[in-house]
Formats: C-alpha cells, sequence, structure tokens
C-alpha cells in the first residue's frame, strides 16, 4: 500500500518505537525487569481509593447516574460542561485568573493537545499578501519531552537551544546540576528574530530532567513571547496544583498569551486521557473545532471521577499531601542507591525539583548511554538513553546529549534498588575500564 508523506512518518521503525516496544515487552516478561523507563506514574492507595469512592458513588444513580452518563452521551467538541464549570471554579477560587469558561477546552490526553497546538502554531503561515512563511516551535531550553517529536503534520518541527549547566548543591550535598536557558543564545537566534517561531513552548518540571524554570526564567519567556507576538505554551503536567510533583517554591501564572496545558495521567489516571488547556477563546473555540474534527468529543470518565474531587479541593489536598511527599520520598530513595553505586565516580544528578524521573548524568562515560542503554537491557534493566530527548537539536558534536539517562522514580523500592544495583555494576565497569 502506498502512504502519503505524513504516513510514512509512522512506517519507520523509529529508536523511540524500539524503546517502547522494549518497555512493553518488560510488562510482559514472565522474569522480572527493573523497569525505570517508562512515563506511567505510580499507583498509590490512598489515591485509587478516593477515586474508586468517585467510581462507586456513580453507581449509585443507576442508569440514569453519572457513571453511564460519562460514558452514553459525548459532550460537546470542548469537553465535559459541568467539568469545565468546576475548573473554572477551582482555577478563579486559587488563583484569581478570572476565568470564564470560553478559556478552557478538554482534550484526550496532554499528547493530544500538543498535537493540536504544534500543529496550530508550527508549519506554513500565509500572510495578508499571500506570502509563506514556515515556522518552528521554539524549545528555549533543550532536554525536553520526547513525546514533542514527530506530532507536526508540516514543516520543519522544532528549534531548541542547549542549556547552561550549572554546578550546583541539593540538600546540602554535591554531586548535582541544574540547567538554565541560555537567554543569550535564545534571543540572538535568527528564526526568533526573522519571524520563524510560533510558540515558545517549556515543560515545567521538566520531563526527563526535573527541572524547573524559576520564576524569572519563565517572566523573561513571558516577555520574549510577547515581544514576538507568539504564545509561550506551558506544559504542566507535572506541576501545581494538581499532580503537584513540584519542590520549588515557585509561581504558576497564566495570562492571555500564555497557553496553559494541565493533564489527569500523573495523579494516577492515565487511562483516562484527559488533558486541560486554558486560553485565550480564539484558542479554545480553534481547538474544540479540532476536537470535532479529530475526536468528535474529547472523552468524560476522567471529569466523572475528579469532578467532586476539584469541587470539595480534596483533589488538591491529595496531590500536596500525598502524591508529592510520595515522590519526593522515592527521589531520595534513587538519590541515596545512585550515591551509594557511584558516589565516587563522576556521576551528577539533575537536581531533582518535580516530576516522576532522575535525570543522571555519566560524565565522560567511555560509551554513549544509547550504547548503555542495550549493556542494561541484557541485564533486564531499563532506562532512556538522553539523545531522544534533544528535538530540535543537532547533537552529533554535543557530547553531553550522549552522557545521560532518564530514570523513573515510580518503580517500586524494590525495584529502585535493584535496578540502581546494576546500573551501578555495569558503570563502574565502564569507568574502571579506561
Ligand atoms: N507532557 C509531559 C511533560 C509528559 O511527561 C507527558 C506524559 O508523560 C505528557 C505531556 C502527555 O501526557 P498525557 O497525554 O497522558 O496527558
Amino acid at each position: 500500500m502506498k502512504f502519503s508523506k505524513y504516513g510514512q512518518q509512522f512506517t519507520q521503525t523509529s529508536a523511540i518505537s524500539q524503546l517502547m516496544d522494549d518497555l512493553g515487552d518488560a510488562l510482559k516478561s514472565p522474569t522480572p525487569v527493573n523497569m525505570l523507563g517508562g512515563g506511567n506514574p505510580a499507583r498509590i492507595d490512598k489515591v485509587n481509593e478516593a477515586y474508586f469512592e468517585v467510581y462507586k458513588s456513580l453507581e449509585k444513580g443507576g442508569i440514569e447516574g453519572g457513571a453511564i452518563e460519562s460514558v452514553g452521551n459525548y459532550s460537546n467538541p470542548q469537553g465535559d460542561a459541568k467539568f469545565i464549570e468546576a475548573l473554572v471554579a477551582f482555577f478563579n477560587r486559587h488563583y484569581h485568573w478570572n476565568l470564564t469558561t470560553e478559556h478552557i477546552v478538554l482534550t484526550n490526553g496532554s499528547q493530544n493537545a500538543f498535537f493540536y497546538l504544534f500543529n496550530l502554531f508550527g508549519g506554513q503561515f500565509e500572510d495578508e499578501k499571500g506570502n509563506t512563511t514556515t515556522k518552528s516551535i521554539l524549545l528555549p531550553l533543550a532536554p525536553e519531552y520526547i513525546g514533542y517529536s514527530d506530532v507536526h503534520i508540516d514543516g520543519k518541527h522544532f528549534i531548541a537551544i542547549k542549556p547552561e549547566i550549572e554546578e550546583v548543591e541539593h540538600e546540602g550535598e554535591s554531586g548535582f546540576f541544574k540547567y538554565k536557558i541560555d537567554f543569550d543564545a535564545l534571543e540572538n537566534l535568527p528564526a526568533l528574530k526573522n519571524g520563524e517561531i510560533g510558540a515558545i513552548c517549556c515543560s515545567r518540571p521538566t520531563n526527563p530532567t526535573g527541572n524547573v524554570l524559576t520564576d524569572e526564567e519563565m517572566a523573561h519567556l513571558s516577555q520574549l513571547a510577547k515581544q514576538y507576538d507568539v504564545p509561550l505554551i506551558i506544559d504542566n503536567a507535572y506541576g501545581e496544583p494538581f499532580p503537584n510533583i513540584i519542590y520549588p517554591d515557585v509561581n504558576l501564572n497564566w495570562d492571555e498569551n500564555t497557553v496553559l496545558c494541565f493533564s489527569l495521567s500523573k495523579i494516577g489516571l492515565p487511562g483516562a486521557r484527559t488533558g486541560i488547556i486554558i486560553a485565550a477563546p480564539e484558542v479554545v473555540k480553534t481547538v474544540s473545532a479540532m476536537n470535532a474534527v479529530v475526536n468528535l468529543a474529547p472523552t468524560r470518565f476522567g471529569a466523572a471521577i475528579t469532578g467532586p474531587l476539584l469541587n470539595d479541593d480534596s483533589l488538591k489536598q491529595l496531590c500536596d499531601e500525598t502524591i508529592q511527599p510520595f515522590y519526593a520520598a522515592k527521589a531520595k530513595l534513587a538519590i541515596e542507591h545512585l550515591k551509594q553505586q557511584l558516589g565516587e565516580y563522576p556521576v551528577f544528578i539533575h537536581k531533582p525539583e518535580g516530576a516522576i524521573f532522575l535525570w543522571v548524568w555519566f560524565k565522560d562515560l567511555p560509551i554513549s548511554t544509547t550504547e548503555l542503554y542495550e549493556l542494561l537491557k541484557q541485564k533486564a534493566t531499563l532506562i532512556v538513553p538522553s539523545e531522544h530527548f534533544f528535538p530540535g537539536l543537532d547533537i552529533s558534536d554535543y557530547p553531553h546529549a550522549h552522557q545521560c539517562i532518564r530514570m523513573s522514580i515510580a518503580a517500586s523500592d524494590e525495584t529502585l534498588a535493584s535496578g540502581i544495583k546494576v546500573i551501578g555494576e555495569v558503570v563502574r565497569s565502564l569507568y574502571d575500564a579506561q
């Protein structure tokens, strides 16, 4: 069969689809695998109990009740109206953004939102005189989320800026670093000055690194976005108020030039496929129209489960008191194991500021982390090598991009211990053989 140019993009076995297959196989494997590779959130009993209680309460109305209603009727393309009202009230209660229902649209997961947004703000543009320009999405700091790659239908996808790397302490200990935006490089980027950027986008906290851009960095990005008349897209999949897997005391801001994206996945409902966009009404209207074409309507199950928990603020409480401390403890434990295994080696950890991963830098490792990935896979331990996290950058001459790994900390304590032990053994032997 003959596929279009766009279709052919999906027929090639990319490194990332191979990686995703490995992760899938690991879940089915009859022998235990140290699964530190995926992006699945942990299952936290107390959180799941809260969802189950709502689920049971939906049943109470029988066939006329919320359970069947949430799957028995389409919503309109903007998404479940009651849930959107609950979100408006929730955000206005906690953030005073003066939102109306015209500012929120739901999508089938935030991955779906990024497909829409990157094609809305990237690709070919035509001005009033009929002149065309191709615009890219600017990632002010790579490494960035692997899932952004390949969603574009058209045009040059991303332009990204290498990070500044700063050695920092974490809880009084050395051996950590933090990425910062290189604003010199950003402000002098020819594509930005020439009008070839359609939007600026960052995840905060960042997947894969757990970096949290500072309030100053965000204010600077917001000012640049306004200066160049492009939106600032903020991917808040791990940020406050839900799931609130973020540790520094920073602010979350929104204005009509900001497109703020949330997800219900990392609160433990990835299968509900619910993404939330807060944006100016013209963006909301257009994304709603995209929903109508691509999905008819977004799913309603996530709305049914979390709506009541938003209304009485118990979701916020679960995030603050259960989800955030759960991942903070996991990060601490994983760091202890890494320090035990590799404390004597030139191994640095990105300061854990949020999300569900640690980003580990094996400085001057004699092999690439893609090769390391293969060695670890042979020992039933899965991580994700760093080279996939630099969309929009040519990394052929950038050693740092080949020396890091992302490891999930959502695994059980036992898996974290045994996985990091294997990583320690393999990495030590590589450094020792030098
Ligand atoms: N953005 C970031 C930073 C992520 O890590 C993920 C998932 O891992 C997503 C977006 C997509 O999440 P979902 O489509 O499940 O809402």
